[in-house]
């Protein structure tokens, strides 16, 4: 049996099994070698679990996946990486890469468009983070992304078993990335080159907006750092800063009803001028400290 038609017959299972053994392990690790202190999870925990199971849910709204998407292609012709033959190292290369480009800019536009960032701010809203935050996501979001992005793979004709590879990579490193957990100093400083780490996903999770504004990579920095959205220092000590948003901290983040109905409301403060934190330098004299 060939990696790829191993990947295909297996790549599911083991991306289901890989995500459940990580949040497990990690949940207990962040008991004992948590980095930063955080009292009071118990609602966010249960929110977290009801959104996360939502979202596993919602996945099935859209009927065709990235990996059916990249089947018709190949099948078909039909995109840039079937063009020609190409040696396998290019493909396993070009399918990591320009799939990670597709996440990248999705999250992006999550950001920047208006009644996207209504769905997506739910992730946004949890005032910590660890394992618990990796799946709490408005229902909305998973099906929105899959149709944003299932056109872009066929258009790009993404290799299906590289695809699958690449869910598996995701699957660990976005638990990995929302845990309350830190590298050692003299890994993290080179590894968040290659790999997205938690000191960085961490600084997207920090409610300075223009740190928010940073990072949309999920598993590779790669993109982040092209167009200049790549940050790895912020205003205040990670270990101190505010997490979440600025504009909403109350029990209200953590109500599953007002939570699905983020949706409906409109959002006026994201849209204006982002404003220091109380207690947070201005972006003109920051102190700058790294993760
Ligand atoms: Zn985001």
């Amino acid at each position: 049996m060939t990696t790829s038609s191993w990947l295909i017959a297996n790549g599911e299972d083991l991306q289901a099994f890989l995500f459940l053994v990580l949040m497990a392990v990690l949940f207990i690790a962040e008991r004992f070698v948590g980095f930063r202190q955080s009292d009071g999870n118990g609602p966010r925990w249960r929110t977290n679990a009801v959104l996360t199971v939502l979202s596993l849910l919602s996945m099935g709204i859209v009927p065709i996946s990235f990996f059916g998407a990249a089947v018709w292609a190949e099948s078909t012709n039909f995109g840039l990486l079937n063009l020609a033959k190409l040696p396998v190292w290019v493909l396993v290369a070009g399918t990591l890469l320009l799939r990670g480009g597709i996440s990248t800019f999705t999250h992006w536009l999550n950001h920047r468009i208006p009644w996207l960032w209504r769905i997506h701010r739910v992730h946004h809203l949890d005032t910590e983070m660890d394992v618990t935050t990796t799946v709490r996501f408005h229902p909305l979001e998973i099906p929105v992304s899959a149709l944003i992005g299932i056109p872009l793979v066929a258009i790009l004709g993404l290799s299906p078993w590289v695809l699958l590879l690449y869910e598996l990579l995701d699957a660990s490193v976005t638990v990995i990335t929302h845990s309350n957990l830190q590298l050692p100093k003299w890994i993290d400083r080179w590894f968040c080159y290659v790999f997205v780490t938690p000191s960085l996903h961490r600084v997207h999770h920090s409610s300075f907006q223009p740190e928010t504004d940073s990072n949309f990579g999920a598993v590779f920095p790669f993109w982040d750092i092209i167009f200049g959205t790549f940050r790895k220092a912020t205003i205040n000590p990670q270990q101190s800063m505010q997490i979440g948003l600025a504009e909403l901290r109350g029990p209200e983040t953590q109500r599953i009803i007002a939570l699905l109905l983020s949706p409906l409301r409109a959002d006026t403060s994201r849209l204006a001028k982002p404003v220091s934190m109380p207690g947070q330098p201005s972006e003109d004299g920051p102190t700058i400290v790294e993760g």
